[in-house]
């Protein structure tokens, strides 16, 4: 490579950083909206959680003892959550065995609030740690193909905060109100579908606080228990019962986005740009552009799009100058 063209490549970096400080932001309401953990609550977890202790695996497996390494690692990366929790704190060797993989290694990194989320909710029985892994190596939202800064947790699923407030895969249903409807034994119920017991917290920056534990069922997990002929389709149960928003966010955090290749870690940014376009002329269609989060390359590819993020840059004459943006962005959504 010429040292010109390196300087060109440099030159552009450092743009594009000014242009993604002068005109992106980060979404704070999202994580007022969705399972989120006080600041502090993982640091024990942190230096502990899948963590070897750097001491020789010589004993404590018993027979998996025998086992080559990589095999008793594919193993471990079959297990569900909970299982490995409970393997990990089995013995020493067991959580030398387990710190010893990549994928372990990466979920602490970078997974500790979904796996927190998870184990709080009751579903750390239900997702299996290859599942979580993928997520975390996902980049885009299944649904809709749009960068997916969340996990769905009852299927361990990356997602984007509109899919989870919308999306018929994504919905959430009470557990009460289900076994009202479908006139199921409790217990039945519990027995055919993972039942999530929600986290008290608020779920918006400015709303009620759901104080008290409920219990309850992904749509889509309803959908699927076993029924006789007699009796009435899940579907029209589901059709009776309130779709709500706030129920879908309990069930659903935030879940970065770890690039392999790169080992780049991105959470998902949003464009000023696109909020001033909001409070111009609000419309559905200027609504849903505002709601969007981008990978930074995604983002750059948006900005060139992005009439008013231009003109945002344009006014900060190179990022030089302090811009006027809204208070919206200012206070990140909050
Ligand atoms: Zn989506
Ligand atoms: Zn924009």
């Amino acid at each position: 490579m010429l040292p010109h063209e390196l300087d060109q490549k440099s030159c552009e970096s450092l743009e594009s950083e000014a242009i993604l400080r002068i005109t992106s932001y980060h979404r704070r309401d999202f994580d007022a909206k969705v399972v989120t953990a006080e600041p502090g609550q993982h640091d024990h977890a942190r230096s502990s959680l899948f963590k070897s202790f750097g001491e020789s695996a010589s004993s404590g497996l018993g027979r998996l003892q025998r086992l080559p390494f990589e095999l008793l690692s594919s193993i471990c990366l079959l297990l569900d959550l909970q299982s490995a929790l409970n393997f990990s704190q089995a013995s020493r060797s067991a959580r030398e065995t387990i710190g010893s993989i990549p994928q372990y290694h990466r979920l602490r990194e970078h997974s500790l609030e979904c796996i927190w989320a998870l184990s709080r909710t009751g579903l750390s029985h239900h997702t299996s740690i290859s599942d979580l892994h993928a997520a975390l190596l996902t980049e885009l939202c299944v649904i809709c193909g749009s960068f997916g800064g969340f996990l769905f947790l009852p299927s361990a699923t990356r997602c984007c905060f509109a899919c989870i407030e919308s999306a018929p895969d994504f919905r959430i249903i009470s557990f009460h109100s289900l076994q009202k409807e479908s006139r199921r034994l409790a217990t039945w119920l519990k027995r055919s579908h993972p039942v999530i017991h929600s986290i008290p917290r608020s779920y918006s920056s400015n709303e009620k606080e759901y104080t008290s534990r409920r219990k309850l069922v992904s749509g889509h997990h309803a959908l699927q228990f076993p029924r006789a002929d007699h009796d009435e389709d899940p579907r029209a149960i589901l059709g009776k019962l309130p779709d709500s928003p706030v129920l879908r966010c309990m069930a659903a955090c935030r879940l970065p986005y770890f690039n392999l290749a790169t080992g780049d870690l991105q959470l998902g940014i949003s464009c000023k740009g696109c909020q001033i376009a909001m409070e111009a002329n609000f419309s559905d269609a200027n609504f849903s552009r505002r709601e969007r989060l981008y990978s930074r390359d995604g983002f750059m590819r948006h900005f060139w799009d992005c009439v008013e993020a231009k003109e945002l840059w344009a006014s900060s004459e190179g990022g030089m100058v302090a811009v006027t943006e809204p208070e919206w962005t200012r206070r990140g959504g909050l």
